[in-house]
Formats: structure tokens, sequence, C-alpha cells
């Protein structure tokens, strides 16, 4: 069981409880400012993908993918401003429903992925004939077998889900070359809207939390963490990765999209 009040980011005993959301607890660092839910998810043995994915739920993800798709070419066009993908290894973390090892692939790549959803990983497998991983990132898979391996990591929507993105950091920075590249995007606690929030929630003495109950959620594999430009700069600086540059094609301007260098 995870002592809550030890900051999931700077890992001092100054975390506290601060926001009571839905099936919840936002705590906050008083060193840091980091905030994070008491919610963590308790992952399966991948290997034995508890039932089939139904016809229904194929069907359902098979609609979601022409949003996802537009996105995912966005940042497919921006790993392809700094590094060429043709002929480069690439490993895609948290790569739900397949979408973009698929483009990967047909940009030439060699791509694994990671993938913690059995269903996800079953319908990546039918829809794009990948297969992802189920070993997560830090597992002695990637870690003894893949040290230094890839030019390229990529980690989109992700990082705001994992459990303890220090150690995912960590992990992934081991598995990239020496000048390889990690391109990630994460929601931002930069925004207007979380600070109207945070005010929401103290003068109405938390009746009214606005974005905070659906910018975080207590279900399995939702955000825990939401990082500002500051934390997470400094997060991905103190593993070795130079942040080199930011998106100019993504409009969305409550996300960080960035792209870091290993030294
Ligand atoms: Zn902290």
């Amino acid at each position: 069981m995870y002592d809550f009040n030890q900051c999931k980011q700077c890992g001092k005993r100054s975390g506290s409880p601060k926001y009571k959301l839905k099936n919840m607890v936002l705590y906050a660092c008083s060193d840091c400012d980091f905030h994070y839910t008491n919610v963590l998810d308790v992952l399966d043995d991948g290997e034995t993908p508890s039932r089939t994915l139904s016809t229904t739920e194929h069907h359902y993800i098979e609609s979601q993918l022409p949003q996802n798709s537009r996105q995912l070419s966005l940042n497919l066009d921006f790993v392809q401003q700094h590094i060429e993908v043709a002929g480069s290894t690439c490993l895609d973390i948290g790569c739900g429903a397949g979408v973009f090892p698929s483009l990967l692939h047909h940009a030439g790549a060699m791509v694994s992925a990671i993938e913690p959803q059995p269903l996800f990983r079953q319908f990546c497998h039918q829809r794009f004939d990948i297969t992802p991983h189920h070993e997560l990132i830090d597992s002695p898979y990637w870690q003894q077998g893949f040290a230094e391996h890839f030019d390229i990591v990529t980690l989109w929507d992700t990082l705001e889900h994992v459990n303890f993105p220090a150690e995912t950091i960590t992990a992934l920075s081991r598995v990239i070359k020496p000048q390889g590249y990690l391109f990630l995007d994460t929601p931002s606690r930069d925004s207007f809207s979380y600070r109207l929030s945070e005010w929401s929630y103290r003068f109405s003495r938390g009746r009214n939390p606005l974005m905070l109950n659906s910018l975080y959620s207590a279900k399995r594999f939702g955000h825990k963490q939401i990082f500002t430009q500051q934390q997470l700069w400094q997060l991905v600086e103190k593993h070795g990765l130079t942040i080199i540059g930011r998106s100019a094609l993504h409009r969305a301007k409550n996300k960080h999209v960035i792209v870091c260098q290993k030294k």
C-alpha cells in the first residue's frame, strides 16, 4: 500500500489531501506543488486475458479510430520533423487500440508497443496485425532486453495515467539510445480552467469542483496526475533527457506536447 503523503514527484513526505473529489482524494505537495490522486491501478497478469473482445466492443473501438487518427497523424508529423522514422526502432508506450504503432509501421519503422489493457491488445492484433506487449516499461523484459535499444520512444496521453510517472520516465529513459528521442503529450495544469476549478472548490467549500472531477478519475486507467510545464520539464530533465522542442502543430492549449533528446 502506497503512502500518499510521500509526493509522487519529488519523493518528499510533503503531500497532503487537498481536494475531496468523486471517489478519490486529490493530494498536493507543499514542497513542489505536484497534484496527484490517491488512486493506483492494480494490474492484472497480462498473459491471461480474462475474456475475448466482443463484436460490440470491437465496433465501438473501431468507431473511435477516426478521431484518434487525426490527432496521431499530427503527432507523427511532429516526430518526423525531428527524425527520419523509416528504418528506426520505435516503442509506443500505452498504445491503446494501436493507431500510432500502425502509423509508424506504415512509415517504415520497426515498431514495438506496450498496452496494459487486454481488450485493446486484442483489438490491435485483429485490426492492425500488431501485438502489443503486456510487460510494462519497468519490467525486466524491457530493462534487460532492450537497454539503449530504441531511436524513438513515444508516450501519447499516457503519463497522466500511470501509477508512478517518475519511475516510468526513469525506465523509458534507459531503453532510449544515446541521442535518441522521447516524444510525449499530456494534459496541462497551467490552464485557466484548472485554476478556476481550484478557486471554485475553495469558495464553494468543496461543493463545486468544476473541471477537477473530469480532469481526474478514480476509474481504472483514469488520470492520476496532471503536470504544470515546470513539473514536466523538471521530471524529464532529471532523467538525462533534454527538452529540445514543443509542437507548433497542435492547437490544443491545454496540453504539453514536447520532444526530448537523450544525452
Ligand atoms: Zn513534491
